[in-house]
């Protein structure tokens, strides 16, 4: 029986930071109400038989899941358990900004089952914290992690970011040292990435944001490894360390392209055989569940090279690699061609052993030109 989680969508925020491209909308709170009739709504119309799934994780993200009122987190835990089997989860993750989780909704939270907090941290520099259009200062993450540890959470995840213009190598350890002494379980460390229809992609256009060079972006990753490593956190995936036996369950069921249901809007699912997404619109999404219908944007069956494609691109994040021999017979002659063909441009980064494919912690900066490099037609 494969392993499988829950994803919800949930898709408010206080501000738009101006470099986050996932979907979400500022000055909304009055539709959370309506939104949560639409999100239960949609829960309840779900058709798919789930009963072969072990389910064992729930996420929500957004978004700011940590403004959801508590009342509304228990509805829609209820409305889960009516149509899920949940008796299996042991990982329940709620992403929470610094200064936008007071101690009484998490100790909430805490008792209505969410066990693993992910704290968008960023970063503790005032300045590039003012950049990022963050609203919290370093203040409020000491604040919101004490107050978690408070609430019972032992399992807490930290995001930052490097890579930011202004922010020195200095700024950037000091930061990661900061946090690292918290003793979070998880850390994940990411690059600023200037994604389209972003502010952040509006100014790098424009010229009036430079980004700084890829020699500068691959010493703060190199550095990252080498501190986190050396505090005891395992890297399980190109942005993600955790101490032993932290990983995050429910990301890594998207990696290993296990299936996982998803709702609200701008959710992704895959029932093990298609991959569904819904709008990306607030106003849409509710309009179609309360016309009764479900709010999809796109749903498509993966074909075996798809599949094939997404084990190569997935496998190659994560510290475990690919199981070749789980990669559709049809293409399995192709793909050890393909690695054939490439270890006299890659060979140094991966490694091959009997059927799996991983790659060395040096490797993991070249994971997606590796991975588009092994993909076949
Ligand atoms: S708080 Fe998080 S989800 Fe909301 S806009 Fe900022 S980065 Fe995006």
């Amino acid at each position: 029986m494969p392993k499988a989680g829950i994803y919800i969508h949930m898709p408010f925020c206080r501000v738009k930071c101006m470099y986050c491209d996932f979907y979400s909308v500022a000055d909304r709170d009055d539709q959370i109400p309506a939104f949560f009739d639409a999100l239960l709504k949609e829960i309840d119309m779900c058709e798919t038989d789930t009963s072969n799934w072990i389910i064992d994780t729930i996420f929500i993200g957004g978004g700011t899941p940590s403004l959801t009122p508590s009342h509304l987190l228990e509805k829609l835990i209820r409305t889960l358990e009516r149509k899920f089997n949940l008796s299996q989860v042991n990982e329940f993750t709620m992403e929470a900004n610094p200064g936008e989780a007071h101690a009484d909704s998490l100790k909430a939270f805490r008792d209505l089952g969410v066990n693993r907090l992910s704290m968008g941290v960023q970063s503790l520099e005032p300045s590039l914290l003012q950049f990022l259009t963050r609203i919290h200062g370093p203040e409020e993450v000491f604040k919101t992690f004490d107050a978690a540890r408070v609430a019972g959470f032992d399992n807490i995840n930290c995001d930052l970011i490097f890579n930011i213009p202004g922010q020195t190598m200095d700024i950037w350890k000091r930061d990661l040292q900061t946090i690292i002494d918290l003793e979070p379980e998880h850390m994940s460390c990411y690059s600023l990435t200037v994604e389209e229809g972003t502010q952040l992609f509006q100014y790098v256009n424009r010229g009036k944001v430079a980004m700084p060079s890829d020699d500068d972006s691959a010493a703060f990753y190199e550095w990252t490894q080498d501190v986190l490593g050396n505090n005891g956190f395992d890297q399980y995936e190109i942005s993600n360390w955790s101490k032993p036996e932290l990983t995050c369950k429910h990301n890594l069921h998207y990696w290993e392209i296990d299936p996982y249901w998803a709702f609200g809007p701008s959710a992704h699912g895959f029932d093990g055989k298609n991959r569904f997404s819904n709008i990306r619109n607030l106003d849409g999404y509710i309009k179609n569940l309360g016309d009764g219908k479900l709010p999809r944007q796109d749903d498509y069956k993966l074909s075996d090279i798809d599949r094939t494609n997404e084990m190569i691109g997935f496998g190659l994040r994560i510290k475990n690699g690919i199981d070749i021999t789980k990669i559709p017979e049809i293409h399995r002659s192709s793909v050890h061609q393909s690695i054939h063909e490439n270890e006299s441009k890659w060979g140094d980064y991966f490694i091959l052993e009997s059927d799996q494919l991983r790659l060395k912690a040096e490797g993991f900066a070249f994971a997606d030109a590796i991975a588009v490099d092994l993909m076949i037609d």
